[in-house]
């Protein structure tokens, strides 16, 4: 496997500034933060996507970025974001799955914006009509996708999938 600095800094390899551990995760502050008290939470496993990981594992994953939220607040952050982004497309820049959880103060500078876009009705039923049946997909793919669905398989599906959906 090629070389992974999150698999490094889960194992010890690499140096941290560990906020939290257990079996399955680790957080440390990021090393270019956004803001003061920027952590990255991420499992130990170098996994890439959550479709890779178990339902109870992806809730443990969220638990721990909503006790970092909130241990933020408490140490003076004014508000927090919780980002994972899912592929190329939406910045995800490591193959090593990561959520950022940013603390945010007045005036810090970070922006996370976007234009909205003008969309017709119909084709807003359109959207809403592919996304139940592709939710159905996927719920179903859930329940019975076997444990031998490769990594390199899941990663194509999300690159050919995503962008084809309307
Ligand atoms: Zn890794």
């Amino acid at each position: 496997m090629e070389k992974c600095v999150f698999c490094d800094l889960a194992s010890g390899k690499a140096p941290s500034f560990k906020i939290y551990e257990d079996a399955k995760f680790f957080a440390c502050l990021d090393i270019r933060p956004a803001t003061l008290g920027h952590v990255l939470v991420f499992p130990k496993e170098h996994i890439t996507f959550l479709s890779q990981m178990r339902e109870e594992d992806i809730g443990r994953l969220f638990q721990i970025c909503k006790d970092i939220a909130f241990a933020l607040l408490k140490a003076g952050a004014k508000g927090v974001n919780l980002i994972h982004s899912i592929g190329e497309a939406a910045g995800q820049k490591s193959t090593h799955l990561l959520v950022h959880v940013i603390p945010r103060y007045e005036n810090d500078k970070v922006v996370i914006s976007w234009q909205p876009v003008e969309v017709q009705q119909d084709l807003m039923q359109k959207i809403q009509n592919t996304l139940i049946n592709s939710l159905k997909e996927v719920e179903a793919g859930k329940e019975e996708k076997s444990e031998e669905v490769s990594k390199e398989t899941e990663e194509r599906e999300i690159r050919e999938n995503i962008p084809n959906y309307w």
